[in-house]
């Protein structure tokens, strides 16, 4: 019998127990990347578990120095400060993720982008005061500065270009998986044998450790448990379940724009991706938000080296949830069938 941990959202993770494990993982969590991690490690002595727990937290802020866009000095922020066209050395991850950025952008012919910046500025996502609907204009002129096709990756050089005026490259939406894998890769070199990070709802669980299920938990009834799926070496990425809304005449707004039109993404639909790649899997999880629940299936159905899970919870509806065909989920006590 599993003892069972459920999140207030529909899309939950269930633990099993941690059995068996006297000592326990040693664990911290900490506000990083605009988040909340927590990082669990299992070692063979407590030296170890101390020095997988530092370079884990090294190699988030490593990715924050990088990668944010609130603060001034990091490599994204100078690229976005640049004139248009000018060549700006961002360094080989800051490329690297761009490249995988531009890769998910290609394949969800721009569902994904990661020029949206403008977008979540105009609406108002980032500054302190109300958000709201801009005017039609303001809208237009900032949909001509949101097009991944105008970003330019010199790879070998480490340097990266925006080619049009008023540009801005966020990468909100798959720089927390990248963080983890990278954090993952250096908890193994420091000899923890196994490890659960958790960065703002962005799971990855490596080796030895109680593995946790990824489960759709019945809204009306938040302790039955619809289905569950136990990850083992693998990420999850969970997109479009909010915290925080916009409200506009009445009607909810999430902080996912689609590019092609706009607009934010309206909730109802949530999706939770698996890979071995936490990056991949963050990008596919906001790709598949923005193309919503019938492109978004068949997008990630057809994409290699994922696996998905996505829910509708439309209002005054039953929720309704759909595998890909890679994914088993597990019979739990209280599940119904599909
Ligand atoms: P969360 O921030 O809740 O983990 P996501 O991984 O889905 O959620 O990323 C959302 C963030 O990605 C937004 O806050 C914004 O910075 C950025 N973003 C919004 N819309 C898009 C989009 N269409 N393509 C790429 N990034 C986006
Ligand atoms: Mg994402």
């Amino acid at each position: 019998m599993r003892t069972i941990l459920l999140t207030a959202a529909a899309l939950g993770l269930v633990f099993p127990a941690v059995a068996g494990d006297p000592s326990g993982p040693a664990e911290e969590v900490r506000y990083v990347m605009g988040t909340l991690a927590t990082v669990r490690t299992w070692a063979d002595d407590a030296v170890a578990e101390a020095r997988s727990l530092a370079v884990a937290f090294g190699a988030f802020d490593r990715v924050d120095s990088l990668m944010s866009t609130w603060r001034d000095d990091s490599a994204l922020a100078a690229l976005n400060r640049a004139p248009a066209g000018m060549w700006v050395a961002v360094g080989a991850e800051v490329c690297g993720v761009l490249t995988g950025a531009l890769a998910v952008a290609q394949a969800s012919d721009g569902a994904f982008d990661p020029t949206v910046l403008p977008l979540v500025e105009l609406w108002g996502f980032r500054s302190e005061g109300q958000a709201g609907r801009p005017d039609s204009t303001a809208l237009r002129a900032c949909l001509a500065q949101v097009d991944f096709r105008q970003v330019e990756l010199d790879t070998a050089g480490g340097r990266a270009r925006l080619l049009r005026p008023g540009m801005a490259v966020d990468l909100g939406g798959i720089a927390k998986g990248y963080a983890l894998d990278q954090a993952a890769a250096a908890m193994r070199a420091a000899g923890a044998t196994g490890g659960y990070l958790d960065l703002g709802g962005n799971i990855l669980v490596f080796g030895n450790q109680p593995s946790p299920c990824v489960g759709v938990v019945d809204p009306g009834n938040r302790e039955r448990v619809l289905a569950a799926i136990p990850v083992q070496d693998q990420s999850v990425a969970t997109s479009g379940q909010y915290e925080r809304y916009l409200v506009l005449d009445g009607e909810a707004y999430g902080h996912i724009l689609d590019p092609r039109t706009g607009w934010p993404i309206r909730p109802g639909f949530s999706v939770t991706v698996l890979s071995s790649s936490a990056m991949l899997a963050d990008a596919m999880a906001t790709a598949a938000v923005v193309l919503g629940p019938r492109a978004g299936w068949e997008f990630l159905e057809n994409t290699a080296g994922v696996e998905a899970l996505t829910l509708q919870e439309p209002p005054d509806a039953a929720v309704r949830w759909r595998t890909t065909s890679g994914l088993e989920p597990a019979p739990e006590p209280g599940a119904i069938p599909r």
